[in-house]
């Protein structure tokens, strides 16, 4: 694979409890365990990407701490190129405490830290590397001005854009018509369009949920739909694929997994449902263990997978 991916994007240090139930406001449950993840959708993205084959580079923002050493070396030893990845004197990395039930149900507050200093500097610095990219992706974890910023670029540039409006914060109207493709969960997709599914057939939200954002500019749209799969619209034709059967264990990173995935797949020039199929996969094995980064799964694992499901992809 000669094909790069630009990311910009977050990088956290997660804490993760785990618990028979998620506590209630003001109580105190014990837990099972308390592990330490790398994660950060930004990073998780990237690794996904890079451990399916792609040349991958990060570009982002980590604190001169303890987290942010960890933080890197994870990115480095999944062969992501952290060459554009600053670190900060002032500042301190991400870090997000998460907690998780075994259902995979979780909850987590997130400190955004040096994710959300993210400047033009910063990118201006990596401009020639985003320029030369097959794919640029960016996620709504850094501050609002760099996520334009950095789009504006890729977009001027020719270079295809991909957004993970997550989590759904206020867009200027003026993103839109910079993505690509835009890559929403079900409650995101919801939270901009105000769509909701209350007393709506599911087919149907799916359609007005995507002709939303293709009003306002984007060119694609991608709904993943957590067990339910994914759904797609763009170029005037829409597809979905179901998700695959498995024991969810953590959703962690399942959406950056899922985003992963199809992106190496539209480098790959994969057919849209092929796309939807490998998002898919890689969105399930990351479901099916506790984590972020250490849950995703490499090209061999999920070539396995899919052969095992019955799909040939690749
Ligand atoms: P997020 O993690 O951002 O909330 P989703 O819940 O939609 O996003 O999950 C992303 C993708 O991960 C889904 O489109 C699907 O491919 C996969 N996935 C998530 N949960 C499950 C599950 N329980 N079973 C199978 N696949 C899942």
């Amino acid at each position: 694979m000669t094909k790069t991916v630009a990311v910009l994007g977050s990088i956290n240090y997660d804490i993760v409890a785990s618990a028979a139930r998620l506590p209630v406001k003001g109580e105190t449950v014990f837990g099972t365990s308390v592990d330490v993840f790398v994660g950060g959708q930004g990073a998780n993205q990237a690794v996904q990407a890079a451990l399916l084959g792609a040349r991958t580079l990060f570009i982002g923002c980590v604190g001169a701490d303890m987290q942010g050493d960890a933080v890197r070396a994870g990115l480095e030893k999944t062969g992501v190129d952290i060459k554009r990845l600053a670190v900060s004197q002032d500042l301190r990395t991400g870090c997000a405490s998460i907690y998780v039930d075994p259902n995979g149900d979780n909850m987590l507050v997130s400190a955004p830290g040096a994710n959300h200093h993210i400047s033009k500097e910063i990118i201006d610095g990596a401009a020639e590397a985003i320029r030369s990219a097959d794919i640029f992706v960016t996620q709504n974890e850094l501050n609002p001005d760099a996520i334009l910023y950095g789009l504006k670029m890729a977009h001027d540039a020719g270079v295809t854009t991909v957004l993970n409006p997550s989590p759904a914060i206020e867009l200027d109207e003026s993103v839109y018509p910079l993505i690509d493709y835009i890559i929403p969960n079900e409650t995101e997709s919801e939270v901009y369009t105000g769509i909701s599914r209350d007393g709506m057939p599911f087919g149907e939200w799916k359609r007005a949920n995507a002709e939303w954002f293709i009003q306002r500019g984007v060119k694609n749209v991608c709904i993943t739909l957590g067990e339910k799969g994914a759904y797609f619209m763009g170029g005037g034709q829409s597809c979905e694929a179901a998700a695959f059967n498995i024991i969810p264990v953590d959703t962690t990173a399942a959406g950056d997994s899922f985003c992963g995935g199809f992106l190496y797949g539209l480098i790959s020039a994969l057919p849209v449902q092929n796309c939807l199929l490998l998002g898919n996969a890689c969105g399930a094995l990351a479901a099916t263990k506790l984590g972020a980064q250490n849950s995703i799964a490499d090209y061999e694992k999920v070539k396995a997978f899919l052969k095992e499901k019955g799909v040939n992809l690749f």
